[in-house]
Parts: structure tokens; sequence; C-alpha cells
């Protein structure tokens, strides 16, 4: 809470749901139906709908992001003893998926501008076990895919898009999620569209797409009913969470269009410099805005934090870039010195449907004055 005059005012938050009587019209539907489990037709419309959203062939619904990442390694037959190309900056979902299969996942670092996997960095990485590489589009900006999927059929590599956060970017005119061999996203309720819990896997691999949705439904055999070939997940959505991304994904355009000008408000408002920069965007991208990016050159851990508590003292939520993957207990350590570099630098400010102009003038007002009150000298 933070006090204006003698009123108490709710924390600007970093993000929140947008949910309107569409939302509610359709959730109501499904729960009405019966069809509250995972057969009912808001899941099979869902999955259409996601699937011309992306361009692509098929769209599977799944339990939420990260079993949607495990489904697609799984289906891709990735095991014990193989090796899984990851960014050392990204959601920690990324790595433990792979760990989940037996697969070791590989840290590499990311680039400069875009934050996302380094091709370079890649290329070194590459052992006899290399599988797969997941490049992830970080904070809704696609990874430079033409490189990567060089590289990728020079050695033979499956390549997974997590594209948990970009819903709608484009790669040189092309949305995520069909660029490779699959795509991942997430519906949690802080992603770009949401169904509370909830993920897609999207493809233009027929192959792929049946093992997957096979999987998904613990392997089930289609013409013996509870016999199973193999060892599967329950990885499904309800029919209630897929009635809730109908309805956010028939509002996809208004809420992504409302981020784009969200960000060009924090363009306007925030004095950056060369040491002070917003969201890079790549002459060849078009971002999904998943977070509003904020790096600051001269912010460490310390600094950082500092900024962060005082805008909290003043009503507004932020939070730091992810720490590196490799700098956690279960994962080995890395040579990734730019997302050591930018996990120290980086925060995210507020950024959500119902934000005003004037409300982004008074969070960079704010920020404004705090970054010119701790800059050093
Ligand atoms: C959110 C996220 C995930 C996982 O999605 P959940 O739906 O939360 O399981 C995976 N990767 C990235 C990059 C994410 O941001």
């Amino acid at each position: 809470m933070r006090k204006v005059g003698h009123e108490l005012v709710a924390l600007i938050p970093i993000s929140k749901p947008s949910i309107t009587d569409l939302e509610i019209r359709y959730v109501s539907d499904a729960v009405k139906s019966g069809w509250v489990s995972s057969l009912g037709p808001y899941i099979e419309s869902f999955e259409k709908a996601f699937a011309r959203f992306c361009d692509c062939k098929y769209a599977l619904a799944t339990s939420n992001g990260t079993t949607g990442l495990h489904l697609a390694l799984e289906a891709l037959r990735i095991g014990p003893g193989d090796e899984v190309i990851v960014p050392d900056l990204t959601f920690v979902a990324t790595a433990n998926a792979v760990s989940y299969t037996g697969a070791t996942p590989i840290m590499v670092d990311i680039e400069r501008d875009s934050l996302c996997i380094d091709s370079a960095a890649i290329r070194q990485a590459i052992s006899p076990r290399t599988k797969a590489i997941i490049p992830v589009h970080l904070y809704g900006h696609p990874a430079d895919m033409e490189p990567l999927k060089r590289i990728a059929a020079e050695y033979k590599l499956a390549v997974i898009e997590d594209a948990a956060e970009a819903h709608g970017a484009e790669y040189r005119g092309r949305r995520v999620g069909g660029l490779a061999d699959c795509g991942v996203f997430s519906f949690y309720g802080n992603k770009i569209i949401t169904t509370g819990e909830g993920g897609m896997l999207t493809t233009n691999d027929q192959s792929l797409y049946l093992r997957a949705k096979s999987l998904r439904d613990h392997a089930m055999s289609p013409d013996k009913r509870y016999w199973h070939e193999e060892r599967g997940f329950n990885y499904r959505m309800t029919n209630m969470q897929a009635a809730l991304g109908m309805a956010q994904l028939e509002r996809i355009d208004e809420l992504q269009s409302h981020r784009t000008q969200v960000v060009s408000w924090y363009r306007e408002h925030i004095r950056t410099s060369p040491s002070i920069r917003l969201n890079y965007v790549a002459p060849w991208a078009r971002s999904a805005y998943w977070m509003v990016c904020l790096e600051v050159d001269w912010f460490n851990e310390v600094r950082r934090s500092a900024f962060m508590n005082e805008l909290r003292q003043r009503g507004i939520d932020s939070r730091p870039y992810f720490y590196p993957v490799s700098s956690m207990p279960m994962y080995k350590p890395a040579i990734a010195p730019v997302a050591a570099q930018k996990s120290a630098i980086g925060t995210n400010l507020p950024s959500y449907r119902e934000l005003t102009e004037a409300d982004v003038a008074w969070i960079c007002k704010n920020v404004n004055e705090l970054l010119a009150a701790i800059a050093p000298a």
C-alpha cells in the first residue's frame, strides 16, 4: 500500500490478468455444461484457434508451460545421456524440463542486445551427446532463429522454441511457435494471455504432434482402452481453462497493442541514455513485450535492490531479471558472462491492461528521480 494524501492506495503491481465479461461468460458456460475436466468443446476450439494464431498446423493444450516443454522433449525421445543446450538467462523451467527427462541441460551465454541465446556460444557447447537446442524468446523478444537453425541442421539437432513469454512475437515477419520442430507457450497468470495455469505445444510435424498427444494422456492405446504401450503422463488442460484461454485469445490483438502502447509511453517518459536503456528490439523482430525491461549499467545487485526498495516505498512494484540458471545449486556452473552481467543490472517495470498513460508517466517520474538520486558521481 502507498499513501496518497490521507488515502491508502494499492501498490501498482508488475502485472495482472485482464478479465472481462467475455472470460466470465465462457468460463461460466464451461462450468455449467458439466464438462469441467479435459473433455469438452473449448479444448478443441482453443487448440485450433491457437494453431491458426501461430500459423501452425497443430496445437496441443497442456496443463502448464513446464509440462509442455517436458512433453515436447519426451515426444522427441530425449532422455538419459543426452544433452540439451539452453540459454543461461531464462526462467528455470526451461532447464528443469530437460532434467526431468534424465538429460542434462547445458547452459550457454546470451546476446548482449536481444538477451536471447547466442549462436556462437551454442556452437562451442556442442558435444557428441547434444540432441536439441531450446532457444527462449526472452521477455517477448524472439531469438535469432536463422543462425541457430543452420547449426541445428549441420549437427542434426532438434529445436524447441520456448515461447512461454512471446505469444504473437514475430521473427522476420513470422510468428514464433512455428519456426522450428515445435514451440511451447505458457498461460500462467502473468503471461501475455492466461488460462490460470496452462500451456500449449505447437508444431507443423504431424508425427511429433500425434506422439505428444498420446503421451499427454498416459499413452493410452487408441484401439484398446486402458492399455498403455509406454509410460506417459497426465499433462492435459481442463475445458474451464480452455474457455478462459479462448476468451483471452479473442482479445489478444487488443492486449498486444496495449502492451506496445505501454512500452512507447515508457520510452517517452523515462530519461534514457547509453547507460540507461529500455527494451531492445532487433530490426528483424517484433517483440511481444511480455515485460518492460530497464537496464542500468551502473547497477549491481546491491544498487538494484536499493532502487527496487525505494520504488516499492513509492507504491510501485518491480522485479529483477532472472538469475543465471547455471548459478543455482542444482546445476553446474557455466561460463556465461553476458548472462551474469545482465542478470545483475536488469529490472522489469509494471505493464498490464489497465495501466493508463498517467500511471506510466507517474512510474517514470519516480524512476527518473530515483536514478538521478542514486547515480554514482
Ligand atoms: C513461464 C515460463 C515457463 C513455464 O511456464 P509455466 O506455465 O509457468 O509452467 C517456461 N519458460 C519460460 C521462459 C517462462 O517464462
